[in-house]
């Protein structure tokens, strides 16, 4: 079935499809993506680099010919963190994609890891960041490569998982006293994102990250 998408929702494929237009919040064009701030930043620093053709909404409408559109996303997203991470070496960061985003037209987030924002507001902010919902570019890209399509399990109940911490894997039972533990846990992000280049930072004199 495809999916309406409300007028809110296409704010983003808008600014894709005339960038011109919106001068004000762009910061970078190329022929394929275009670069903006996250209007509702979740974290220190937020980006998102959108596709800038037709008919290319979401994950599940990626195939194999996508593959070069997927890492140019990728490669500017990047090109973006290591700014970021020149100006402040103290960050790490995610780049990847929503399951089954909100906004229509495709968009790569680059969020950092302090999730230091007064937009996160509730668990559905925190769980689509923090669980499997998020589809690291690197796994998508190994994907699209090795099966033609991003392969989307049923993530119905994800959303609404128990908040944990994303580097010493606590539970907390609201945002305000997540917040407080992420601003002060120093634990190491699990095994998993330091694998295969999901978390991308400056690693420390003991190789790991801050
Ligand atoms: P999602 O569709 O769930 O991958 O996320 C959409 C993202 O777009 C969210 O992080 C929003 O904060 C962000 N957003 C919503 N409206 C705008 C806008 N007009 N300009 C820039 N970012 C936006």
């Amino acid at each position: 079935m495809t999916k309406a998408w409300g007028s809110w929702a296409k704010a983003l494929y808008s600014i894709a499809m005339h960038p011109d237009k919106h001068k004000n919040v762009v910061i970078e064009i190329l022929d394929d993506v275009v670069v903006l701030n996250d209007l509702y930043p979740k974290a220190q620093r937020h980006l998102l680099v959108l596709a800038r053709g037709e008919g290319l909404n979401r994950l599940a409408d990626v195939r194999r010919e996508h593959l070069s559109l997927l890492k140019t996303m990728y490669a500017v997203g990047l090109k973006w963190t290591e700014k970021f991470l020149d100006e402040n070496k103290s960050l790490a960061f995610r780049l990847g994609y929503h399951s089954v985003p909100s906004m229509r037209q495709l968009h790569l987030h680059v969020i950092s890891q302090d999730f230091n924002s007064q937009h996160l507001k509730n668990k559905k902010h925190w769980n689509s960041f923090n669980s499997p919902f998020f589809r690291d570019s690197v796994d998508v890209i190994q994907e699209v490569s090795n099966h033609g399509k991003v392969v989307l399990k049923n993530e119905d109940n994800i959303l609404s998982m128990e908040l944990r911490c994303h580097r010493c894997r606590s539970a907390h039972p609201n945002i305000p006293l997540l917040r407080s533990h992420i601003s002060s846990c120093q634990a190491s992000f699990p095994a998993g994102l330091l694998q295969n280049g999901r978390l991308v930072f400056v690693p420390s004199e003991d190789g790991t990250s801050k």
